[in-house]
């Protein structure tokens, strides 16, 4: 089956926000045997939405769109379905009274312009949205399937998770599928795809490999009639990635490099405070949206116009003031490992992460191309917890 994606709303064109959603659906498309084809970006236009659906229709098996469902007129999403399959609007009577009990719960009158968010079409079955006030459709007609989805992130991932994946799952025939990711530190994409080129271009299971500030992640996707053989057709290229590369892999699914880091730490029954030039408290709210931090973190230290001192002297911008600024760390707030994170150094782009603790001391660098000051920050606040996860890791301190 070959699917289109359809992606609505003036301020997409604008570039005024960045288009998630046709990235997420395409995602969760990979690997059901459902290969999206096409994706487009249409304005709120009545006439550019209905031609979008009908094209769609023509050449498309399956056509999935997000946005264009809100109250106002600017919102046609509906409308071009209509006009695209032929068939007129009805506000549908159980739509309408639990879209009542919406405003109701929230101690507000219905507004009359969201009566068009409780319409269907004949060939279209409702599509619940527990987290907003617009329902998708599910048109099925002449073999082809139009599924339109609100546009807010987070209304269409729970409406695709609890429905439309699902369901899309039962009509590929691809039944149900499972996921494993596999986090990397310390290796290029292009080295990974060397090394791993014989597991890439299969389809089930499906090796995707994506690149992100703290490593690169490898993606296993499996298909199978249930769970467990979905799991099973992963197992065997999990055990071939973690034989070929397994020193580099930190983590799999949801694990987060600071959530490692803390669970190492807490097994070795250690404490750790961190200074922060570069990062400016971006790793120490790293640190502290974790439940665990009580039982390791002490605290952060983030300068802000006077330099650091060490002694008497200001700590500079090298290796050696690196660890005497995570001496300082350690020291002032009692801990027994220390982490500093030094200002950049505009000239060569450097920052310096130093680690010490009483079994060790370590400085990783990290060089970044000048940008904005808040992507140094993040950037650096990265760094220095994916080198203290690596540095811990192996033992260096
Ligand atoms: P709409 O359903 O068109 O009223 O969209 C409501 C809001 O959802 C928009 O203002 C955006 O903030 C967000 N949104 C809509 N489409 C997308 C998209 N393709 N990717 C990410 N966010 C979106
Ligand atoms: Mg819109």
């Amino acid at each position: 089956m070959n699917a289109e994606i359809l992606a609505v709303g003036h301020e997409l064109l604008m570039g005024e926000i960045v288009d998630t959603n046709s990235s997420y659906i395409a995602q969760q498309l990979s690997g059901t045997g459902i290969t999206v084809q096409w994706m487009s970006h249409i304005g709120d236009n009545i006439d550019h939405l209905s031609n979008a659906f009908k094209r769609g229709l023509e050449r498309s098996d399956v056509v999935i769109s997000t946005g264009g469902l809100g109250p106002t007129s600017d919102d046609l999403t509906r409308e071009a379905v209509s006009n695209a399959v032929g068939e007129a609007m009805k506000v549908d009577p159980d739509i309408l009274s639990w879209l009542e009990g919406v405003f109701a719960r929230r101690g507000m009158e219905m507004p009359p312009t969201n009566i068009k968010q409780a319409t269907l079409i004949p060939s279209a079955t409702s599509i619940p949205n527990p987290n907003g006030t617009a329902p998708g459709w599910w048109v099925e007609k002449d073999g082809k399937h139009i599924v339109i989805m609100p546009g807010p992130p987070r209304e269409l991932k729970e409406v695709w998770e609890a429905t439309v994946g699902p369901k899309f799952g039962e009509i590929s025939g691809s039944g149900v599928t499972a996921t494993r990711t596999l986090k990397t530190h310390g290796l290029s994409e292009g080295g990974i795809d060397e090394i791993l080129s014989d597991l890439f271009g299969q389809d089930n299971p499906y090796l995707g490999i994506y690149a992100h500030a703290e490593g690169i992640h490898l993606r296993m996707i499996g298909r199978g009639p249930d769970q467990k053989a979905a799991e099973k057709i992963i197992e065997p290229v999990e055990a071939e990635i973690r034989r070929l590369i397994g020193d580099s892999i930190w983590g799999t699914d949801d694990d987060t490099p600071a959530g490692r880091a803390a669970s190492i730490l807490i097994d070795r029954k250690q404490t750790l405070a961190v200074v922060e030039g570069a990062s400016s408290g971006a790793l120490a709210s790293m640190l502290h949206v974790l439940p665990e931090r009580e039982a390791f973190f002490r605290g952060a230290l983030v300068p802000g116009s006077g330099p650091i001192h060490a002694g008497h002297e200001p700590a500079t911008i090298n290796p050696d003031g690196a660890l005497t600024l995570a001496h300082i760390a350690r020291k002032t707030l009692s801990a027994d490992v220390g982490v500093s994170v030094t200002p950049v150094n505009l000239d060569d782009g450097n920052v310096y992460i130093g680690m010490a603790s009483d079994s060790g001391t370590h400085v990783a660098q990290g060089r970044f191309p000048r940008r904005n000051p808040q992507w140094v920050i993040q950037r650096s606040a990265t760094t220095a917890i994916v080198q203290l996860l690596a540095a811990l890791s192996t033992d260096q301190i």
